[in-house]
């Protein structure tokens, strides 16, 4: 799960990291009274949405004078931001963070991730903080520092001081600088997180240490045990088919293809995938319907997928085993009803009670399209997706 700059600012205060004063608006008369609250003499006008890259696509402003926060303001509130992270298609402004101004001598870059390989938090770091920490970690790695930290001990300040150096911090700003880094660790060891990247972590004029920027991801299974932080979920800024789809318990991601998949099993919707790509094939999105798959279950998936305009064909890849072919088969049957099916359907299913679920969909009049092995069934689907059915 992600959240917004400042709920993370919000977190990274608690953790006493330093962090900008700011006021979080959902208008622009609170973004021009939250400017009056802070005091000048310059202001940050900040789109929040759950998205990076806003400074290039015009998402952050710096404000001389409260009439600039307001034009700002207006600016940016509502509009569709574009960035590198966004899609074509932007996602839409409806929260802004109003800050006090800093004044920035260098940008640095600082970030926290769980590395598998090491089953450890690895602390990276950079000189070459800003917006275009990409480029710098493409065609200069050398640049970017990392440490294992281990999690019986956590951060030490041996080693905070050891990567804060390397990354140009001066020694009379380095005990400020420890108290950041750790606060960023237990910050993300407490919270679950998944992803904790200040981006820029700056150094001022008076060699003060500040986080100008907070992104967190969460583990989405450690939710249940962090209500807090699930309180910050903001349902505007995810996509609505995959918050449909929560709703019925069901496994899905939007993709940008045209070929919906219904898969029983995680494994199996992977490699699914895989096959439809390898025939040459886009999938529309990863769906899950779990071991547990009822008619219900199955018909709000047929919902969920026909919803993208861009569908033009749905696998069904079931694997019985515990879940029996004709539940499924029963399933697919009253869902093409209730939506009145419009697009060609391939159905697979393999293992309990296959005979009985493919007499069932034979017997059913609908126009599906049976197929045996998974690369017919690829085949077949990409053939109709293609409109050659
Ligand atoms: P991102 O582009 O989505 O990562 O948004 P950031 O919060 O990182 O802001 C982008 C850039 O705006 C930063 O790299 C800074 O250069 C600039 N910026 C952000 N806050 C301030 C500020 O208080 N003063 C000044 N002068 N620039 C700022
Ligand atoms: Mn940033």
């Amino acid at each position: 799960m992600k959240i917004h700059e400042y709920q993370g600012k919000e977190i990274l205060r608690k953790f006493g990291v330093t962090v900008p004063r700011g006021i979080p608006c959902m208008s622009v008369e609170e973004a021009v009274k939250a400017a009056e609250e802070l005091g000048g003499p310059v202001w940050v006008v900040k789109a929040q949405i759950h998205a990076g890259g806003r400074g290039k696509g015009g998402g952050v402003k710096v404000a001389k004078s409260l009439e600039q926060v307001k034009e700002y303001a207006e600016q940016i509130m509502g509009m569709q931001l574009v960035t590198h992270q966004t899609g074509p298609e932007g996602q839409k402004v409806r929260r802004l963070l109003i800050e006090e101004g800093a004044d920035i001598k260098k940008e640095l870059y600082v970030s926290m991730v769980t590395d598998r390989v090491t089953q450890k938090v690895v602390l990276m770091a950079s000189s070459e903080g800003g917006m275009d920490i990409e480029e710098v970690a493409h065609s200069n790695p050398e640049k970017i520092h990392s440490i294992a930290i281990d999690p019986s001990v956590g951060l030490t300040d041996a080693e905070a001081d050891d990567i804060s150096t390397k990354i140009g911090i001066p020694a009379e700003s380095l005990a400020e600088a420890r108290q950041n880094l750790k606060g960023l660790y237990q910050a993300y060891w407490e919270t679950d997180s998944s992803l904790a990247e200040i981006n820029p972590l700056i150094l001022t004029g008076s060699g003060k240490v500040i986080a100008l920027d907070a992104k967190f991801n969460f583990d989405a299974n450690a939710l249940f045990r962090q209500p807090d932080i699930l309180a910050y979920r903001d349902l505007d800024e995810e996509d609505p088919a995959e918050v449909e789809a929560s709703k019925f318990d069901l496994a899905y991601i939007s993709l940008d293809g045209n070929i919906g998949c219904l898969v029983n099993g995680a494994g199996l919707a992977m490699a699914t995938m895989d096959t439809i790509k390898l025939f040459g094939g886009e999938p529309a999105n990863f769906l899950d319907v779990g071991g547990g798959a009822t008619a219900e279950k199955v018909t709000e998936a047929f919902k969920i997928m026909l919803k993208n305009p861009g569908l033009k064909a749905i696998l069904v890849n079931i694997f019985g085993g515990i879940m029996r072919c004709d539940v499924i088969a029963e399933g697919v049957i009253t869902a093409s009803k209730a939506v009145s099916l419009k697009v060609p359907l391939v159905v697979r299913m393999k293992g309990t009670n296959e005979d009985l679920g493919k007499k069932m969909l034979a017997d059913s009049g609908l126009p599906i399209i049976a197929a045996d092995t998974m690369e017919d069934a690829a085949k077949a689907v990409v053939a109709a997706a293609a409109g050659n059915a």
